[in-house]
């Protein structure tokens, strides 16, 4: 098959960082490649048409060219620029975070995953639009987390296998998952989980989006799933770090 010189994706901004005199490095994450990186020249000259389009959050169509390390973005157009999100604090900082979880969690493989990029479309739309940004951000989370290969058991032990049933349980980040009270007893670094919270993170994994949007939630609720997946998630990237290629064999 003969190499393409000149390819177009469709992609969301994550990030840039400024290279050399004028030139922009971007991380990407395109339908067609996942988490890629792409050169910008002149990106940070006044005149540049191309660079208004490429600010984190910008969901953007992009020609590229091959060039000598990273491909060269020669043309960009904006598909949907989340202007909301951008003019709302609080929505900027959730965008963030659904952006930064992404980034940390991925590498640069060169496949596509049409999954993962409708989950980060949807996810921005959702924020854009000012639906429930708890719901939005945890329903995301949820998804992520399957996507990745790293999705909780939440109707099982994931120490001896047992059916869970209806109590206060607990939750286990190396397990990666809901520890039942048995087992609770013996082992080692266990979170508390509410029954409550329980019912909502089973309801995000196994519902769609608009069944998921039905849940309401006590405040405390929210507030105890939310530090529980924000735990989780920490001790992922941490134990990534720790384990250099990890995310690799997991995804083989
Ligand atoms: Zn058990």
């Amino acid at each position: 098959m003969p190499e393409l010189h000149s390819f177009r994706i469709e992609a969301v901004v994550l990030r840039h960082a400024d290279y050399g005199e004028a030139d922009r490095i971007l991380t990407l994450y395109a339908r067609q490649l996942g988490k890629t990186r792409a050169l910008v020249k002149g990106a940070r000259k006044i005149t540049s048409r191309k660079a208004g389009h490429l600010e984190p959050f910008t969901q953007v169509r992009l020609q590229m060219a091959k060039g000598r390390d990273l491909p060269l973005i020669t043309q960009a157009d904006t598909v949907e620029a989340y202007l909301p999100i951008r003019e709302d604090l609080s929505l900027t900082g959730q965008a963030a975070y659904v952006i930064e979880l992404l980034d940390r969690l991925t590498y640069e493989d060169g496949l596509e995953n049409p999954a993962i990029f409708e989950l980060l479309t949807e996810t921005l739309k959702r924020l854009a639009v000012k639906a429930d940004p708890w719901l939005a951000t945890r329903y995301y989370e949820m998804r992520l987390l399957d996507h990745l290969g790293f999705r909780p058991k939440l109707f099982e032990c994931a120490n001896c296998g047992r059916e869970i049933r209806p109590a206060d349980q607990f939750f286990s980040f190396a397990a990666g998952g809901v520890i039942c009270p048995d087992c609770g007893r013996s082992a080692p670094n266990l979170r508390q989980i509410s029954v409550e919270a329980l019912k909502y993170l089973r309801h995000f994994q196994r519902s769609s989006y608009a069944e998921a949007a039905r849940a309401h939630p006590a405040t405390e609720v929210r507030q105890e799933t939310e530090n529980l997946m924000q735990g989780y998630f920490t001790y992922l990237l941490e134990r990534e770090l720790k384990t250099p290629g990890f995310m690799r064999k997991i995804k083989a």
